[in-house]
């Protein structure tokens, strides 16, 4: 018997469309104007495939929205809360749950309660709330994940390891006392959505408890993680995705989630810990920025969604299915040459912008002028993570530098089809064709906070075109200013 193979369908039907809406091209330059040349500004009536990002953008169950139905919104001790405590406990393993309304809100009350002015968190890779959040509190992040995670071609399977070495030295320069906890990330985004082992995440385990650290999960990618220790690292092959998930909980002391990634819903988060006494001080905290310990900020319909979501997530078809998706298209691009950051992440495909756009230096923005290229190009919404999302040193007032230069494409759970994917793929080998006459960015705007939500950009102004003849713009100094005419 031959070993055909058969082809590959979404492990699901659909019972509910929304449909798309298309502008032309002209309709498109407009939006991307008025949009201030950030991606973020877009209405979202003015985007086809929307691979913003893959937060809050979940198509839930059938039998979430039946939860919602069964939502108890009881001021106090509802429960949906209680529904929503056991499937933490159950998938999760920690002991209290304090929900919040979405992660970033769980990491305000953490940094809040555990950082002293003057205190040092490593961790592997920042991410924009967490560190911003940690910054608020008086901390000052230092980034001790392994130097392969900086080189989008090494294809390390496990990108997301802590260097035991650097987070060593953090600890013998500054003092295990000054140093809170040591943040730990599962499928770390700003790196491409890279995993970390279990025997990595084991050693950083063994070395916090000799130093008496406690290690903080932001366990908001924790299932796509799981899955790719499921896959790749020996002895866990025959292991579930929920055992896996628990085995890396346990090995933490509390974590902060966005549930609006891994757990399936549009909205809703979570602080969760086994410490008694720091949950009691969380309990007490939440009350004066979200609401009630039992409901933190959320509806009780959003808790019973979240709690079926949570079960559902760690399902093995479901998460092959999502990591499976995001692998479509980061191969339909890797076997048309795109330059994307190696291996393919968990929950997108990150583009590198250096060598996509290698003839705009970093002061143009390469990755958000790619960025708003291929919303010109197909409608396809894509965002920036690269310069402008590092942001700047709260101190010195100096861009943080960033040697990654990245376009994210992150895939909604559940939302879009292959079809779609491969729509999104052509659109990104067009524009690699023309790539030569994308030009740079001057920022117009620029927000205190996490400016990349809400910076402002235009065009640089037309000059000369600059010497590029070969197709190939990887190794072309020409730094920018050029305003070129895409052909027509
Ligand atoms: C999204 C996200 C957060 C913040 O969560 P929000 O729900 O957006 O507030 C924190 N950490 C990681 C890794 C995330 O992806």
């Amino acid at each position: 018997m031959s070993a055909r193979k058969r082809p590959w369908a979404e492990p699901f039907k659909i019972k509910v469309v929304e449909s798309l809406s298309m502008l032309d091209r002209p309709g498109r330059a407009a939006a991307l104007e008025q949009a201030g040349f950030n991606t973020f500004l877009l209405r979202s009536d003015d985007v086809y495939i929307d691979l913003l990002t893959d937060s809050g953008t979940n198509a839930m169950s059938d039998r979430q929205w039946a939860a919602l139905m069964i939502g108890d919104e009881a001021y106090a001790g509802s429960r949906s809360f209680f529904h929503l405590q056991d499937a933490v406990r159950e998938i999760y393993g920690y002991k209290h749950l304090i929900p919040t309304h979405q992660g970033r809100a769980a990491e305000h009350i953490l940094s809040q309660l555990l950082i002293k002015p003057g205190d040092i968190i490593p961790g592997n890779m920042y991410f924009t709330t967490t560190r911003l959040h940690q910054e608020l509190a008086g901390a000052s992040f230092v980034d001790v994940i392994i130097d392969e995670a900086n080189d989008p071609q090494n294809e390390h399977p496990f990108k997301g390891n802590v260097d035991l070495d650097k987070l060593q030295a953090v600890i013998d320069n500054f003092g295990a006392h000054r140093i809170p906890y040591i943040c730990i990330a599962t499928a770390v985004n700003m790196c491409g959505g890279q995993p970390l082992s279990l025997q990595n995440l084991k050693a950083v385990s063994a070395l916090a408890r000799r130093q008496g650290i406690r290690i903080v999960h932001d366990a908001t990618r924790c299932v796509e993680n799981a899955y790719m220790i499921h896959n790749n690292e020996p002895g866990y092959a025959d292991r579930s995705i929920a055992e896996i998930v628990r085995e890396i909980c346990d090995l933490t002391d509390m974590c902060t989630m966005s549930s609006k990634k891994d757990n399936l819903v549009n909205i809703g988060g979570f602080l969760a810990a086994n410490d008694d006494e720091f949950a009691e001080q969380a309990r007490n905290m939440v009350v004066v920025y979200e609401g009630l310990h039992t409901y933190g900020g959320l509806a009780g319909r959003d808790m019973e969604a979240m709690a079926v979501g949570i079960r559902e997530c760690v399902d093995l078809e479901h998460i092959k299915a999502r990591v499976g998706q995001v692998y479509y298209l980061g191969r339909l691009l890797e076997e048309a040459g795109i330059p994307i950051v190696k291996p393919i992440g968990t929950h997108g495909v990150f583009l590198d912008a250096k060598r996509f756009v290698g003839h705009l230096s970093p002061e143009v923005f390469p990755a958000q002028a790619l960025a708003a290229e291929i919303y010109l190009d197909s409608g396809v919404r894509t965002m920036e993570r690269g310069i402008v999302s590092a942001g700047r040193d709260p101190k010195s007032g100096r861009n943080y530098g960033s040697e990654l230069e990245l376009v994210r494409m992150t895939i909604p759970r559940r939302v879009y089809t292959q079809a779609h994917m491969d729509v999104v793929a052509e659109s990104v080998i067009e524009v690699y064709d023309h790539r030569r006459w994308i030009t740079g960015l001057e920022m117009t705007f620029e927000p205190k906070f996490l400016r990349f939500f809400q910076a402002r950009f235009r065009p640089l102004a037309t000059t000369p075109v600059a010497q590029l003849t070969s197709t190939d713009a990887q190794g072309a100094t020409a730094s920018s200013g050029a305003r070129h005419r895409r052909p027509t």
